[in-house]
């Protein structure tokens, strides 16, 4: 798809992270417009100018100035998926391996709870081949396994909402206590949650990558939980999923037989953020807790979304200390900060550089965004911990049961 409304304006410009970090045209999104009408019309665009094109973020933050509405990203996406280039085809193996099964997903646990000994991470560090050093660096944002306390025993909900929680393969591997937090937090709110065993991942990993077959048999198995469940919406904890998830009906022609189903799925897709906004969660005085908000790309841009999480954390007591281009990309996006690193490190530092000294905690709600702040935050030696809008929700909320239902 070659999108040849370009006004040449450069609106863009400055809203693009790769060409904040290198200051070239051919990394801007104005630049890739042209680059991509270029190869349409047959020219060659050589091995630098792929390279352009395949260093875009997909982070979107240009789709949301531009006047004449350009989805750059999204076309820079596709031509990625449809002419088989890009480095992050190298990732499709282990993707595939790591997460389009259960079984996979159970091993990819495994191997994170190992990946969390130090002396395993420096046994690691002497065999650079083994592991890419930037995956180790990531693995130094691994949250702390910790002893799970007894949750208090809440009332049934009778009559409300009915929300699918939707568990992701990252999120709830790594970060499966927020989805945890998450149920119980819809429950205060008064849904009638139900987080169905037989649900996978969104596939978003895997498309992006260039593997586009598996994509299929995902969205299936997704449908059908979502089905069983009688749910009216489908929240979920990872804004790169619900993203996704949103666009599922762009990816399936209205020919398919299944065209419908996926329609009436990506409808009721939200974030979590949205649907307690929707619900309601009691108001708390103020804990006196400073908290920055770092605005993930595909909550922000694809979304829209940043007021919601807002909302609720200063509904829960906090107060919000508002950090410079939140909606600036961190440099994770996917695979990126694997595939990418040079780019990624620094849009990492300009992150870091921008976090707020005196605030308790940053707030956001991605976890390839919350790997890699906190990965970034560790290498400085800054003690701020980088948590889940929803985890810091249940801080302030855990006890808390309204009793409805
Ligand atoms: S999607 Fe992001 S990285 Fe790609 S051109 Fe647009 S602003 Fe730049
Ligand atoms: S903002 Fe849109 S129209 Fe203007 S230069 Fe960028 S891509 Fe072209």
């Amino acid at each position: 798809m070659i999108d040849e409304s370009c006004v040449h304006c450069g609106l863009c410009l400055s809203s693009c992270p790769t060409y904040l970090v290198t200051g070239l045209e051919t990394e801007s999104p104005r630049g890739r417009v042209w680059l991509l009408s270029q190869h349409s019309s047959g020219v060659d665009i050589g091995h630098t100018g792929l390279k352009h094109l395949d260093d875009c973020l997909d982070c979107r933050a240009c789709e949301e100035v531009c006047p004449a509405h350009i989805p750059v990203g999204h076309m820079v996406n596709q031509f990625r998926i449809a002419s088989s280039t890009g480095v992050a085809r190298s990732m499709v193996k282990p993707l595939r391996y790591f997460f389009a099964t259960r079984r996979g997903r159970r091993r990819f646990k495994r191997l994170l709870n190992w990946s969390r000994y130090r002396v395993v991470k420096r046994t690691m560090s002497w065999f650079p081949g083994w592991i890419p050093p930037d995956a180790l660096a990531l693995a130094s944002g691994l949250p702390q396994q910790t002893v799970e306390t007894a949750r208090p025993v809440m009332d049934p909900v009778k009559e409300g909402r009915v929300v699918m929680l939707f568990k992701g393969c990252v999120m709830d591997t790594v970060y499966g206590k927020t989805n945890q937090n998450a149920h119980d937090l819809l429950h205060i709110a008064g849904a009638r949650v139900v987080k169905p065993e037989l649900q996978t991942c969104c596939g978003a990993l895997l498309y992006h990558s260039g593997d586009t077959e598996i994509l299929r048999d995902l969205v299936l198995e997704n449908l059908a939980a979502f089905e069983e469940s009688g749910s009216e919406d489908v929240a979920v904890t990872a804004g790169g999923c619900s993203a996704f998830m949103k666009e599922y009906r762009h990816l399936f022609s209205p020919e398919d037989p299944i065209y419908d189903r996926v329609v009436r799925f990506a409808e009721a897709v939200k974030d979590v953020s949205d649907v307690l906004v929707q619900l309601g969660l009691p108001l708390l005085p103020s804990n006196g807790q400073r908290i920055s908000m770092h605005d993930a790309c595909h909550l922000a841009h694809a979304q829209g979304i940043r007021q919601s999480p807002r909302t609720l954390l200063r509904g829960a007591g906090y107060d919000l200390v508002e950090m410079p281009d939140s909606d600036r990309c961190c440099g994770a996006a996917g695979t990126y900060n694997l595939t990418h690193p040079e780019i990624s490190r620094t849009l990492l530092g300009y992150k870091i550089s921008d976090i707020p000294q005196d605030i308790d905690a940053v707030a956001l709600g991605n976890p390839g965004c919350q790997l890699q702040i906190a990965a970034g935050l560790n290498k400085q030696g800054r003690r701020v911990p980088v948590r889940h809008t929803v985890d810091l929700l249940w801080d302030a909320y855990q006890g808390v049961n309204d009793g409805r239902g």
